[in-house]
């Protein structure tokens, strides 16, 4: 029996493993499918603090798995296929093997949605971003275009104009589904075009390892054309990784854990921090936090417990 397993290994989860081993709950984290979240995605992280030079992604997320082991944090690889969260101690399935905690922290993350495209693959980190508030800076002076129609789009176009000379909106259809204030002022700022009824077929070019441009394709006139850029943006949503407790735990209506007061869910002694709670402000820092907070929640809960 555990104290504490935390599902994810992301800056949420790590951070929540370094309180709650110092706490001496000896935590256990159930490293996931895409162990070390989204940082392990993206290379040099900028506004992390602590770090005046920057610092990369991958190297961040491995120096917190550094220091929540250093204080008795236990790791597991693999993902966790069920859980049974309608009586304590709460029962986790990880694959085959089925441990049972006292209280369990959420920190599974969500992951971008993306086009599908291998050169979209290769050229991650390297010119395609899911995040414009971490990557906008580096294109600086430089043309970028933006994949998507709803809000994330529209917010991150308008971030890219604060660096970018242009940047181009590409939407499959000929309507947003953006909100209508984001809308408006996209459709207000000169630095934006948008390209409608048109999808990227390709991303150029993978051979050469940086982002050259984008190969486009209208739908309408099936006319293929190549757009010159050196960003590429996708914002085409992100996806809670929450499926495994429908019907569970409470969420919203895109699958967003809800929590309050602190890192509450709807059930006593889950917890949930980070991307998986939180659509808004999808930082490291941010998810770094909200970890802080879920592994004191859980502290709590077991004291009071006690
Ligand atoms: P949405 O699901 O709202 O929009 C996704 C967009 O991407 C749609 O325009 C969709 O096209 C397009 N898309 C989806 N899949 C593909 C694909 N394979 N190829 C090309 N285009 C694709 O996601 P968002 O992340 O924008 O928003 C999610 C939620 O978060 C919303 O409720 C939103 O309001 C909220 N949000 C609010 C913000 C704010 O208020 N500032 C900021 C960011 C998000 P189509 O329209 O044709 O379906």
């Amino acid at each position: 029996m555990r104290n504490v397993i935390i599902m994810g290994s992301g800056c949420a989860g790590l951070t929540a493993a370094v309180y709650a081993a110092r706490a001496n709950l000896n935590p256990l984290v159930i490293r996931g499918v895409e162990a070390g979240g989204q940082l392990t995605l993206t290379t040099a992280v900028e506004n992390y603090p602590g770090f005046p030079e920057g610092v990369q992604g991958p190297e961040l997320v491995e120096l917190m798995k550094k220091q929540a082991e250093t204080f008795g944090t236990d790791f597991l690889e693999g993902n966790i296929t069920r859980v049974d969260l309608s009586r304590r101690p709460f029962v986790v399935e990880v694959e085959k093997e089925r441990i049972e905690t006292r209280t369990f922290i959420i920190a599974s993350g969500a992951s971008a949605r993306m086009l599908g495209l291998e050169s979209e693959r290769v050229l991650l980190g390297k010119g395609v971003s899911t995040c414009a508030t971490c990557d906008g800076y580096f294109f600086r002076g430089k043309p970028v275009v933006v994949v998507g129609g709803g809000d994330t789009a529209m917010e991150d176009a308008l971030f890219l104009t604060r660096f970018a000379t242009e940047v181009s909106v590409i939407h499959r259809r000929d309507r947003l589904r953006a909100s209508k204030i984001m809308q408006d002022r996209a459709q207000k700022n000169e630095k934006i075009r948008f390209v409608w009824d048109t999808v990227v077929e390709d991303v150029l070019d993978p051979a050469k390892g940086v982002v050259e441009g984008v190969k486009l394709k209208n739908l309408k006139t099936q006319a293929v054309s190549e757009k010159a850029c050196d960003g590429v943006f996708i914002g085409i949503g992100h996806r809670p990784n929450t499926d495994v407790f429908k019907g569970q735990v409470e969420m919203d209506e895109n699958g967003y854990l809800i929590t309050r007061e602190g890192a509450r869910t709807s059930i006593p002694g889950v917890f949930a921090a980070g991307d998986v709670q939180d659509h808004v402000y999808r930082q490291a820092v941010t998810a770094a936090g909200s970890g802080c907070m879920a592994a004191m929640d859980a502290e709590k809960f077991l004291e009071a417990e006690e």
